[in-house]
């Protein structure tokens, strides 16, 4: 198999899958009973929660457990609305968020706030320029990921950041950092994001768990569920602790020598851009610089197909964003392409082990695809 689809998810190591079969069957105790097993299972999350911390570069207790990325971003959104709740109804994010931003934003819509969209450029970029633009007194919040995850492109952060600072706005920042943590410079603490969401699966951990930074300006942040008190009484719910394990571990991993794998994906992701242009009418798709997310377009031949021709020779890719089966992507739509390259438009995305071995395939089932087997649209 060559799978070149890490921004869908990454398999996951073996020492990984050993941290968390430990914690399945011996360090299985509940972290909130008194007695030993359930103190070292409490020990246990409280030190991969440090780890974890670590990475993000925020102190251990302004990281929160959560089940994914997406349950990151829908508290996050909950939590600044809610803080910002005498302040105002306005929120900006853009054209191109997930749709774990771009649903609850939506349903706020329906009950009375007004969001304002970032359209990106051709390239697939944002500008601060554009947050400075749309900003009003009344807004509450400006969410704006980190690394988009079909383009690969970077937004300005630390530069919105710096601007809401500047305009003493009340607004929060919140971050959607999933296709970002461990791929692209992330500091929250530094640049004084409000808020960053984070997922375990994209960066060699388990499905299932994911992470929630807040920073001190909230005080008494809104909790997300009521119950138990876990996650101090914000994110109520016993810990999935050996999701907690696998994604500690995997964030262990990535950490050694991350520079020498960052540039080796992003030595690939070169290769693999220059090999596959060579294919006639292949394009690049938006201009995006994080080093393991690829876009590119066959313009004319139905991408759908694509990825099932050659998921069928055991060779995993993806058309635009895998949350958006069969339809057509918000992303690709707001780049503003023509019909015929929208319609082509994959995604190859890579990691730590992918190899040169897979861009070839990759490359020989392309032109085979385009050769022989579909006529164009
Ligand atoms: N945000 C971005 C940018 C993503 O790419 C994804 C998943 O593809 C998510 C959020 C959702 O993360 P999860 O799958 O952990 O819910």
């Amino acid at each position: 198999m060559h799978y070149l689809d890490h921004a869908a998810t990454t398999p996951i190591p073996h020492e990984v899958a050993q941290a968390m079969l430990a914690v399945l069957t011996e360090q299985f105790g509940n972290p909130s009973a008194q007695y030993p097993l359930g103190q070292e299972a409490k020990a246990l999350t409280e030190r991969c929660r440090a780890i974890i911390a670590g990475a993000v570069g925020c102190k251990p207790e302004r990281l929160f457990f959560t089940s994914c990325g997406t349950e990151s971003n829908n508290w996050a959104i909950q939590a600044a609305v809610w803080h910002g709740r005498h302040t105002g109804r306005h929120i900006i994010t853009t054209a191109v968020e997930h749709s774990a931003i771009l649903q609850p934003c939506k349903w706020l819509e329906q009950q009375g706030y007004e969001v304002t969209y970032l359209k990106p450029d051709r390239t697939g970029h944002v500008t601060v320029e554009q947050v400075a633009a749309a900003l009003r007194e009344d807004t509450v919040l400006v969410s704006m990921m980190l690394v988009n995850n079909e383009t690969g492109c970077i937004f300005p952060v630390k530069e919105t950041a710096a601007l809401l600072r500047e305009k003493k706005s009340r607004a929060l920042l919140h971050c959607d950092a999933v296709q970002g943590f461990l791929k692209v410079d992330c500091d929250p603490v530094g640049w004084g994001v409000d808020l960053m969401s984070f997922s375990a699966h994209k960066i060699g951990g388990p499905k299932g768990v994911g992470a929630l930074y807040i920073a001190e300006t909230l005080r008494n942040p809104k909790p997300l569920l009521s119950g138990g008190g876990q996650e101090s009484g914000l994110r109520s719910g016993t810990e999935a602790t050996a999701q907690i394990a696998g994604f500690a571990k995997a964030v262990e991993l990535r950490m050694e020598n991350l520079d020498e794998k960052l540039a080796k994906m992003a030595a690939l992701k070169e290769y693999c851009r220059q090999k596959l242009l060579t294919i006639d009418t292949m394009v690049t798709v938006g201009e995006g610089t994080a080093p393991h997310i690829l876009s590119l377009s066959l313009p004319g031949y139905p991408s759908a197909n694509i990825v099932t021709d050659l998921g069928s020779q055991g060779i995993c890719i993806s058309a635009g964003s895998a949350c958006h089966k069969g339809k057509s992507s918000h992303v690709v739509s707001a780049l503003g392409l023509s019909k015929r390259t929208a319609a082509g438009v994959i995604r190859i995305s890579f990691g730590p082990e992918s190899s040169e071995a897979d861009v070839d395939a990759l490359y020989e089932a392309l032109r085979e695809h385009k050769e022989k087997r579909f006529p164009m649209l």
